[in-house]
């Protein structure tokens, strides 16, 4: 932290080495609230007529959002909600949870909580267990983003929702172009957006107002609120690819600050040279359980077929 003060005269909290700008915690906060408000505005991710559902996980990213977002929406009149997942991971999940609904009546935004036992009848452990015992090779973080983001769906069908909002921040994003680039998936890449490119028959909209905002710099604005932060740490995730990736992106980051922004810079350029190609892409429904998708079979179906399960 350095010792000059902000440029309107209030005490320091904040250094972004990226600009060199000391900031107050007033100032550093609009800076955060404006960008995300900038993304929505530019990138035209809602209208007053929409129902925005929030992911809401307890976690800071999503506490982040449903904060700016009941503060911008609501002066718009635009409905805003928020939906918690619960997974099943004993230790972790609770806490989240918890947060979740002290965050959602703080902001007097509607609620729901669900459980990955209610929807698929198994819990992330469960089905984590029942993969290592028949030597299945996929990590405890692909079968939970595959079913949440099936369920993250249909809950939003069911509670009338026209967008589906979620806390991607920039971290994320500049990992996951880095994935893809590792999985050598164009099409994922394209696909990488604030919001999709065109609407799909079966799918609410998922959209990442906060793609621009570093997440450092979330978890200082979610203290500076004065939410709790969540420190917990899901056992699944020290497993993954994107773990190694958070890591490596970190010490480039550090040694030379910007880097994020540009790979997630390079991420939209590419997706908007992929246009043609995004847009002819088919979406069909699943031979097996009829929901949208663009493979013949989804991948939650292909994930029960796999375990030898079958969804309750
Ligand atoms: Fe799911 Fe992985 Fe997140 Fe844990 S870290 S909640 S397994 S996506
Ligand atoms: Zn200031
Ligand atoms: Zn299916």
């Amino acid at each position: 932290m350095q010792d000059n003060k902000c440029r309107c005269g209030r005490e320091p909290f904040y250094f972004r080495r990226q600009s060199g700008e000391v900031l107050c915690k007033r100032c550093f906060s609009k800076g955060i609230e404006r960008i995300v408000y900038k993304t929505v505005k530019r990138e035209k991710l809602f209208s007053p007529e929409d129902r925005i559902m929030i992911a809401l996980s307890g976690g800071k990213d999503s506490i982040a959002l449903a904060h700016i977002l009941s503060k911008i929406e609501k002066s718009y009149g635009t409905d805003v909600f928020a939906v918690t997942i619960d997974e099943g991971v004993r230790g972790y999940r609770e806490e989240g949870v918890a947060i979740a609904s002290d965050v959602a009546s703080r902001l007097q935004i509607e609620h729901h909580v669900f459980t990955f036992k209610e929807a698929y009848g198994y819990t992330l452990e469960e089905i984590c267990e029942i993969a290592k015992m028949k030597g299945i090779q996929l990590l405890g973080c692909s079968f939970c983003g595959i079913l949440r983001r099936r369920l993250i769906n249909r809950l939003a069908l069911k509670l009338g929702a026209t967008k589906v909002a979620t806390g991607h921040n920039l971290d994320d994003e500049a990992q996951t172009f880095l994935i893809n680039v590792f999985r050598g998936d164009v099409e994922r890449i394209g696909r990488s957006r604030t919001k999709p490119l065109v609407a799909r028959e079966g799918f609410i909209p998922r959209v990442k107002p906060l793609r621009y905002v570093p997440e450092k710099e979330i978890a200082i604005y979610v203290y500076a609120k004065g939410y709790p932060l969540y420190q917990r740490e899901c056992p699944y995730v020290r497993f993954s690819l994107r773990d190694e990736i958070r890591d490596v992106l970190n010490r480039v980051e550090e040694n030379h600050p910007g880097t994020k922004h540009s790979i997630v810079n390079v991420s939209d350029s590419l997706s908007k040279l992929l246009e043609e190609r995004l847009v002819s892409s088919k979406i069909e429904r699943c031979k097996v359980c009829g929901d949208p998708s663009s493979r013949k079979v989804c991948r939650t179906c292909e994930v029960f077929s796999l375990l030898g399960l079958h969804e309750s």
